[in-house]
């Protein structure tokens, strides 16, 4: 696919539901790039830059970033040339007024969603593959925060983007093959 054929699609889902592993995927087989704003920010932290400053903590804690520090991340991030046709978000929105920063960028460029990807597990799953995963800040106590912020944060957005007709849900409790085939079929990518 190319130029204005490119799509610009949000993956949505609690954390370890798979969605960064299915996100890479679908970028590279849509041909538009995979925007992990959770990556973006490892990045910044590990680089020690003035943004990975300001993060490190809430990051460590399992909360959010505020919603105007990560409008200014993914702004600057969806101006580049790279994105200008088609992107994949993965992370991003994670909060209502998010949602809204959002629709402004693209609205700014006459751009619409294509499809919004749901994937989502039962919540055992989850907390069972982030301590199999055992990133240094997967202790069960910020796993269990990350969740329930999720719950309470992110969940309503998928009732809002289901009013639009953009919703697209996956089962995440299946293979990584199983379910890059569901997304693929969802987003009319095959
Ligand atoms: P992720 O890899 O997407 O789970 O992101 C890791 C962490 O980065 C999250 O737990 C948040 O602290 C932060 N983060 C990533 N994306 C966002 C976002 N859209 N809004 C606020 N914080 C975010």
């Amino acid at each position: 696919m190319a130029g204005d054929e490119q799509k610009r699609i949000v993956f949505l889902g609690p954390p370890n539901s798979g969605k960064g592993t299915q996100a890479v995927r679908l970028a590279a087989k849509l041909d538009v790039p995979a925007v992990s704003t959770g990556e973006m920010l490892r990045r910044a932290v590990a680089s020690g830059s003035d943004l990975g400053r300001r993060v490190k903590d809430v990051m460590d804690a399992g909360r959010l970033v505020s919603d105007d520090l990560m409008a200014e991340v993914v702004r600057e991030r969806l101006a580049e040339d790279d994105a200008g046709a088609g992107f994949l978000l993965d992370g991003y929105p994670r909060t209502r007024p998010q949602v809204e920063t959002l629709d402004d960028v693209l609205a700014e460029r006459g751009a619409r969603l294509d499809d919004v990807v749901l994937i989502d597990a039962p919540t055992e799953v989850l907390v069972e593959r982030a301590l199999a995963r055992g990133r240094v800040d997967d202790r069960e106590e910020v796993i269990r925060e990350r969740l329930a912020v999720y719950r309470r944060q992110t969940e309503p957005l998928i009732a809002l983007y289901d009013e639009r007709g953009l919703l697209r849900r996956v089962d995440g409790d299946q293979t990584i093959e199983e379910v890059e085939r569901e997304i693929e079929a969802a987003v009319g990518a095959r």
